[in-house]
């Protein structure tokens, strides 16, 4: 793995108005990253974040869990831009009704890019791009992401399989790299509205997003 260390900095209780969850915080060292942006130096170490709300008994049974990267247009300001928030409402109402689950909640804002950078790419797709060709226009590779902090979390967590939520392969791959086994794919497919069609294409035709 690229973290010389991940631990566990806090564990709360966390009410919701999905239920009551855990809400605990993690961190990943990583020493000498590799860059996402061709233009700009690498940093010698990074520390990568993630929160993981928890809820009821993830022991008995391989529990549900989804890994959702932050995205602050969508998740706090309902963005129709892309379908965060509403695939972020979807894996909490399927925990919530499971009564048990795991939302690991990285810190990764445009695939890793940053907020600055993802609206600076909005603006290039305001001028015909789709969100590949903005990221790569910025200097950034398609998706900065490479979800091995879900792994490690899930490993301290002591979760040795789940039932995964999503439509991204490259989740399932890097759980299973990590040693996690993914018994169960659930879809994470959500409506498709005029606004977010062009992206949810790009994501089907561009990076291998599942379609149901
Ligand atoms: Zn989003």
């Amino acid at each position: 793995m690229p973290f010389v260390s991940v631990s566990k900095l806090a564990d709360a209780d966390f009410p919701t108005r999905w239920g009551h969850f855990r809400i605990l915080g993690f961190e990943g060292v990583v020493e000498n990253p590799q860059a996402c942006n061709e233009d700009l130096p690498a940093p010698a170490r990074r520390i990568e974040t993630a929160v993981a709300l928890v809820m009821g008994d993830i022991y008995s049974a391989p529990p549900i869990v989804r890994i959702h990267s932050q995205c602050l247009t969508g998740d706090v300001f309902h963005s129709l831009r892309c379908d965060c928030r509403q695939q972020l409402e979807l894996a909490l109402a399927t925990i919530a009704d499971a009564g048990a689950g795991i939302l690991l909640y990285e810190n990764q804002e445009g695939r890793g890019i940053g907020l600055m950078a993802k609206l600076q790419a909005y603006e290039l797709q305001d001028q015909g791009m789709d969100t590949i060709e903005a990221n790569l226009e910025l200097g950034y590779a398609a998706d900065c992401r490479h979800f091995e902090l879900p792994g490690e979390i899930l490993k301290l967590l002591k979760v040795p399989a789940v039932r995964l939520i999503t439509n991204n392969p490259e989740k399932v791959a890097a759980l299973e790299a990590a040693g996690i086994e993914v018994v169960e794919r659930i879809s994470a497919l959500v409506p498709e509205s005029d606004e977010n069609a062009f992206y949810l294409e790009t994501k089907r035709e561009k990076m291998g997003h599942l379609v149901r």
